[in-house]
């Protein structure tokens, strides 16, 4: 899978997507994440790639110019299957969408900074606007790491244990069991004994138990969620 993404901010994206299961992806060549700094389609000797709004309100635009460039100059490179903003008033990110997303082969995502971008933009030029929640943030970067490494742990080989994606949490809308690790007794604090009983079916079992008490203690709209994505 191949992500662009566009950004004026390359620095803040660089360092959360190159650790851990996202640097074993990229390393492995299951995903190939390339960061473009939008900034060098920028207009004129200062790279202009903000403008004033129309009608007077505060704060910058992106504007359509330079992100129209750079997507036209990697659309002439190979076909998109998704061009994504990210913004607050976007579709809810989860994970059916995360699983979506990583059937892609090649996808775009347009960091939005400042008052956001150019609606044309918008309008023209992108398939699908994600938010990661119902706050705001200075940019998109953050919200586009998320994407992308919400995705990337998803691709067969980039988890160490390939069935263990599908335990974690939402991916059966259950929220994932408790899980434990040596020492079995901590200040009296102990493991429960079916974890140490070696039996697998019973560990099984008490997963699932647990799992769905911990979905209906804490998320209850899982559980009658007919549609989650
Ligand atoms: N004025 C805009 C917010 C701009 S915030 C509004 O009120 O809708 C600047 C940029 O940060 C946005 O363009 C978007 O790309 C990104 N952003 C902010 N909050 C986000 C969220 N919850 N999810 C995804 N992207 C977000």
């Amino acid at each position: 899978m191949r992500i662009d993404i566009i950004t004026v901010l390359p620095e803040l994206l660089k360092s959360p997507l190159s650790y851990s299961i996202i640097k074993r992806a990229r390393d492995k060549s299951l995903a190939e994440i390339v960061i473009h700094d939008l900034r060098r389609y920028g207009k004129g000797k200062y790279r202009q790639v903000d403008d004033y709004s129309f009608g007077g309100d505060a704060g910058m635009v992106l504007m359509i110019e330079p992100v129209c460039r750079l997507m036209e100059e990697l659309k002439k490179e190979r076909p998109y299957d998704e061009i994504i903003y990210t913004s607050p008033d976007g579709v809810p990110f989860n994970q059916k969408e995360a699983n979506r997303i990583s059937c892609l082969k090649n996808i775009i995502i347009l960091c939005g900074h400042y008052k956001g971008v150019d609606q044309r933009i918008r309008d023209h030029l992108i398939t699908k606007e994600i938010s990661i929640g119902d706050y705001v943030l200075s940019g998109g970067e953050l919200a586009a790491a998320v994407i992308t490494d919400a995705v990337v742990r998803l691709l067969p080989g980039a988890l160490n244990d390939e069935t263990s994606a599908l335990t974690d949490s939402f991916q059966d809308d259950l929220l994932a069991p408790p899980v434990y690790t040596r020492p079995s007794e901590f200040m009296g604090w102990k493991v429960p004994d079916v974890l140490l009983s070696g039996n697998p079916e019973k560990i099984r079992q008490w997963q699932e138990e647990k799992s769905l008490d911990r979905t209906e203690r804490l998320r209850p709209d899982l559980l009658h969620n007919t549609d989650n994505g």
